[in-house]
């Protein structure tokens, strides 16, 4: 489909639903639009608007945020995670200062040189307070390039990605192009969710070919499964004279674990220590399990082997012994 085609959807979409009244939106220097885009990075839109007011009100322009000490910078950014975003931004800003004398600078080479300023960053920036015309590829539009094209593969592999950034160059109008931009982050945080993308409201729904083969679920394709690791390890298991294997619950977990799990190696010594500290708490901490009776699910956590057993509590003090398996 020619280009203009879905911008001019995107566009004429935008006019009538996207937002316009965000923070950024208001005197969009590429300094203010890039705290924004850097803040926004992970973090949800209504999260990032009370901390994007302090942190102007804090740090008005880039003299400002590269004469900070890093603590102050810290300081304004808690709570909102991610922390390496608060010193890459602090670190450009005094890049700026240095280099470009202060002047936020305004070429796609110079902004993708800033620390923590990805290509997609980069273009969001320029695009949106410059208005070049630079393609951007963040998440939600990935997402909504995926299912429209059903551009099969996880986004993270070279291959995919490559190719979701031909469609977003070959969609990226010559004009408007900042509210293109808006309109196309807009469109994936607000109908072509993650979720339950609303594809009745969506102006790219007649030509949809993930709506159109009911996949919407099914794309962008999830980052592939890795095979768990096989790692051997000895157990020690304590059980009493009803064969009933000693449990340890993880109150965390919600869970019972066969206590010491993989901590446990060899020696008799170690064994017998084992032995006896569970013996002493086995009535207020332990539940026992029948191997042989109940049903056992394993699966692998960091901390081992896991237990999830139909579980009953064993009643009173019961003497428990061990072995290896
Ligand atoms: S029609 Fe549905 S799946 Fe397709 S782009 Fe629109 S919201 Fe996303």
């Amino acid at each position: 489909m020619p280009g203009t085609d879905f911008s001019a959807r995107v566009l004429a979409w935008y006019a009538r639903h996207g937002r316009r009244d965000l923070p950024w939106q208001d005197n969009p220097t590429p300094y203010r639009v890039w705290v924004s885009e850097i803040m926004l990075q992970q973090t949800q839109v209504n999260t990032v608007i009370p901390y994007y007011w302090r942190f102007m009100q804090r740090f008005s322009d880039v003299a400002a945020l590269a004469g900070a000490d890093i603590d102050q910078v810290l300081h304004q950014w808690t709570g909102l995670g991610y922390y390496a975003r608060a010193r890459n931004l602090h670190a450009a800003a005094v890049m700026v200062r240095d280099r470009w004398s202060g002047r936020f600078p305004e070429t796609f080479d110079e902004v993708l040189s800033l620390p923590g300023v990805g290509r997609s960053t980069a273009g969001a920036i320029l695009a949106l307070a410059c208005r070049q015309r630079h393609a951007i590829l963040d998440g939600n539009v990935k997402r909504v390039l995926a299912r429209f094209h059903a551009v099969e593969g996880w986004p993270g592999k070279a291959s995919v990605l490559r190719r979701l950034w031909e469609l977003a160059e070959q969609h990226t109008p010559e004009g408007q192009v900042a509210e293109y931009t808006q309109a196309m982050m807009d469109l994936g945080a607000t109908l072509c969710t993650r979720g339950t993308p609303e594809c009745g409201r969506c102006p790219l729904s007649d030509d949809c070919q993930a709506r159109q083969t009911d996949r919407q679920r099914d794309l962008p394709s999830p980052r592939p499964r890795k095979a768990l690791p096989v790692r051997r390890a000895r157990l020690l298991l304590l059980y009493n004279d009803r064969h009933e294997v000693l449990l340890e619950r993880d109150v965390e977990l919600d869970e019972c674990i066969i206590m010491d799990s993989v901590h446990i190696r060899r020696g008799a010594r170690l064994r017998r220590v084992i032995v006896d500290r569970y013996n002493s708490i086995a009535a207020k901490t332990c539940i026992g399990f029948d191997p042989e009776r109940d049903r056992r699910r394993y699966h692998i956590s960091d901390s081992g082997i896991v237990v999830v057993p139909s579980g009953r509590a064993v009643p009173g003090n019961r003497s428990y012994t061990g072995g290896y398996v």
